[in-house]
């Protein structure tokens, strides 16, 4: 029945927090993903701030729940095409991609992609590291089906090979694959696009991209993840040495008029985290964080930056960076900057620049919005509904939003807004 089915679009742990309360609820829930497999960027995280328990742990029990339940329909590598008809009875277009690798067949044993002979680097491990082009896009990745990339393919690109093919005894690759068009009648949508990473190449002043030892915070989050590209032991780009000294630079793009204007909200805190992460695995280690001034808005969150001070000499300069330049003997970044409580000009070096990005709405919300009808800021976030007591509601009749896409959030607002969302959408269900 139409009206007691919901399409959640997004599956990071907002939408799958949403379709896993109204599946609870006896609602019929497709949750459409567009990656390989649903997570979201929770998926890439080592540890979440502020009790640093292991993002991976908290996550893969829900998308286990996610996928096993008996109201829930999982589209991953999926996108919404277009939406008709209104709320209480839309009816969506979704293109199901061509995995090349039929879903009922694959084990996930993974040595197809062990023998494939093409390598590319490797999205999910934030460019560190390399993958194959029949990959999984991350260990646990629900489903564990592989994938194969044909832009990278060999087969797809006229070359010979068929090396995964002949490797997998399930049967499972199926070069002739197709691209599936999905007709679903729903009668409401909740979007949980998330959000992207800003392109910091635009900001030359701090090197990334140029000078090797400079990394983005997601990147960092990588390479301390025991699962990430290496295990999660830092390792210098230039030299594969071993860091003592690390620095964290805020506000990178973001709060800045040339950039994006506002805060991303999760910085303060997550390079708060990495600071003491990277202390807790090499306690001779010592981290300095660059920040404008510290938001550090949720439950525990001062106590954390306290404890970080106290328990993991992490040392906190007020300071905006102006530039990074490298040391050409040893690799090392140099930060300029002014210390804004004493008005001098210093330099500094370290082994390791962190820089936290801006953080911005997905380019999957700015699609799917248009197609729905759904208003954005100009930002590109969703546009706040205008009822303050329906936070959830968007623009759109029948149209409900959660988690980043609405606005910069954590992890713990984003579960919050989820359910929020899915009990507004289960009220609306019950009185169709
Ligand atoms: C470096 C870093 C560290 C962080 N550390 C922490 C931390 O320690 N603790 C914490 O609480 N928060 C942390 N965060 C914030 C946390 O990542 C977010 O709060 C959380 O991921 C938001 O979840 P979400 O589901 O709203 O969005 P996302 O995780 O972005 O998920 C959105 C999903 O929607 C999918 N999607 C997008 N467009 C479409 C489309 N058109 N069709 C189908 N699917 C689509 C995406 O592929 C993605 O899977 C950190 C963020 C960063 C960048």
């Amino acid at each position: 029945m139409n009206q007691k089915s919901v399409l959640i679009i997004g599956g990071g742990i907002a939408g799958i927090q949403s379709s896993i309360d109204l599946a609870n609820m006896g609602a019929k829930v497709y949750l459409v993903e567009k990656k390989p497999s649903i997570g979201g960027r929770m998926a890439q995280l080592d540890k979440t701030f502020p009790t640093n328990d292991c993002s991976m742990c908290i996550l893969a029990p829900k998308m286990i729940e996610c996928a096993n339940h008996e109201n829930i329909s999982l589209l991953t590598y999926s996108e919404v095409t277009e939406i008709q008809g209104e709320g209480g009875n839309f009816k969506a277009r979704i293109v199901k991609k061509a995995r090349f690798v039929e879903e009922d067949k694959c084990v996930g044993c993974g040595e197809c992609a062990e023998k494939c002979p093409t390598k590319v680097t490797d999205e999910f491990n934030a460019g560190l590291g390399e993958r194959k082009a029949i990959y999984k896009y991350f260990p646990q990745a629900v489903p564990s089906t592989y994938v194969i990339d044909p832009e990278n393919c060999r087969i797809f690109k006229g070359k010979k090979c068929g090396v995964c093919q002949k490797t997998c005894k399930a049967n499972a690759v199926n070069y002739e694959q197709k691209d599936r068009e999905i007709v679903l009648d729903v009668g409401a949508i909740i979007m949980a696009t998330g959000f992207d990473l800003y392109d910091i190449s635009a900001l030359a002043e701090y090197g990334w991209g140029k000078i090797k030892n400079v990394l983005t915070a997601m990147q960092f989050e990588r390479m301390i993840c025991a699962s990430g590209p290496t295990h999660g032991h830092l390792k210098r780009p230039s030299d594969g040495k071993e860091p003592k000294t690390l620095a964290f630079i805020q506000c990178v793009g973001s709060r800045d008029v040339r950039h994006k204007r506002y805060c991303s909200a999760v910085c303060c805190m997550h390079a708060t985290k990495e600071a003491i992460l990277a202390h807790e695995h090499y306690p001779e280690l010592s981290s300095t964080i660059f920040f404008m001034d510290m938001r550090a808005v949720g439950k525990g969150f001062q106590d954390y930056i306290q404890r970080a001070k106290t328990d993991y000499s992490v040392e906190y300069i007020r300071a905006r960076p102006g530039r990074i330049t490298e040391n050409e003997e040893n690799q090392n970044p140099v930060i300029c900057f002014e210390d804004t409580t004493t008005q001098e000009l210093k330099s500094r070096e370290f082994d390791m620049v962190i820089l936290s990005q801006a953080l911005m709405p997905s380019e999957g919300n700015v699609a799917v919005a248009e197609k729905i009808g759904v208003a954005l800021d100009s930002f590109g976030f969703i546009f706040p509904s205008e009822d303050l007591l329906n936070p959830f509601a968007t623009t759109r009749r029948g149209v409900f939003a959660c988690g980043f896409c609405q606005s910069p959030m954590d992890v713990p607002d984003s579960v919050v807004r989820a359910s929020g969302a899915a009990s507004k959408v289960a009220e609306i269900l019950a009185s169709c």
